[in-house]
């Protein structure tokens, strides 16, 4: 069985030799597709490929349509909106992520940019603290619980929202649990935006949501772009000037943003949440992992396609 690692941006060595490690450890060759500038290289290399791991590469109904012998796919990483699923299923082949395997990494940048923005961005003014204050975690998946553990640390006053987690689990890890997202913004100072883009989701952001805010709020966005409204976002800080927006997904309307807010907005230049050495390896080593128990035992735990 043949597993290609198929990276336009390589994992680091440190990832490789342990997905090499786990994939030759099973009995199957590993075969390296690194840096490749051109889509015909991956056409050609997925054509004897049993399975693939990729990171932000495109596997779309072409490169499907020559791996013949292709079983799987492992994105490593959380999003899988590279890979097109409706044609993956059509060819019967499995999609999976590796979730929880950056969380950590996304959690400590939501913090950094709160310390960040809470001390006026290091400008050489008087801050305030982060401990005591009302944080509102929105969603409390894999990135919204690792929060919930680190604001602890920061003696912060920790309430969550989420549309699906049951409550009781919020309530063992002595989270304050909001029966409405409403609830969850009027009542916190800093709100950390968790939730994934859905139809449901898009551009719920908005004016209406975040007006109630306490004064001096903060929004933290290590999320999503499409889940804020921008245009009502805009309107709002026009309005309030004691809110600030915080973002590791530029805006699409970052020049706005930056151009009459730049004392109270800040994006990082591209998405940083899960850049780390150490999600790296995680998520690598995870698909890996992931892709010989499928292979040996059928094991699809983390299918995302149907
Ligand atoms: P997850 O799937 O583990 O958790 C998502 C949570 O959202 C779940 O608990 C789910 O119940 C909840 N949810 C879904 N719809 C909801 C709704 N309408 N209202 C309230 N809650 C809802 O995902 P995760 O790994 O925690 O990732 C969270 C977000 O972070 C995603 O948007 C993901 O794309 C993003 N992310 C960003 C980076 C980065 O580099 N900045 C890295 C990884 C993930």
């Amino acid at each position: 069985m043949k597993v290609l690692v198929a990276t336009e941006k390589p994992f680091a060595k440190i990832a490789v030799d342990g997905i090499r490690k786990e994939i030759e450890t099973a009995g199957f060759e590993l075969v390296l597709l690194e840096k490749y500038t051109n889509k015909s290289q991956l056409l050609d290399a997925v054509k004897d490929a049993d399975a693939i791991i990729i990171r932000s590469d495109v596997i779309d109904a072409e490169v499907l349509s020559v791996a013949q012998k292709l079983k799987i796919v492992v994105r490593a990483g959380a999003g899988y909106d590279n890979v097109d699923l409706d044609s993956a299923t059509a060819h019967n082949v499995c999609v999976m992520n590796t979730p929880g395997q950056n969380s950590n990494a996304v959690a400590e940048l939501a913090l950094g940019m709160m310390v960040y923005a809470v001390r006026n961005f290091y400008n050489g003014t008087s801050g305030t603290e982060l401990m005591g204050k009302k944080l509102g975690i929105h969603a409390y998946g894999n990135v919204g619980r690792n929060v919930a553990r680190l604001a602890k640390g920061f003696g912060m006053d920790i309430y969550a929202y989420d549309a699906f987690c049951p409550q009781e689990v919020m309530k063992q890890d002595g989270i304050k649990v909001c029966s409405s997202v409403q609830e969850l913004y009027e009542t916190c100072n800093i709100v950390s935006l968790h939730i994934p883009a859905t139809a449901e989701t898009k551009n719920s952001i908005d004016y209406a949501l975040l007006k109630n805010m306490p004064k001096g709020s903060l929004l933290v966005n290590t999320a999503r772009k499409e889940v804020i409204n921008e245009a009502e976002l805009l309107k709002l800080m026009e309005e309030r000037s004691d809110f600030k927006y915080l973002t590791d997904i530029m805006p699409a309307r970052h020049a706005d943003f930056i151009g009459k807010y730049a004392e109270r907005y800040f994006s990082t230049p591209k998405k940083m949440g899960a850049q780390t050495a150490e999600a790296n390896i995680n998520a690598g080593i995870a698909a890996a992992q992931q892709i010989v128990g499928f292979l040996k035992d059928g094991c699809d735990k983390f299918r995302v396609n149907k």
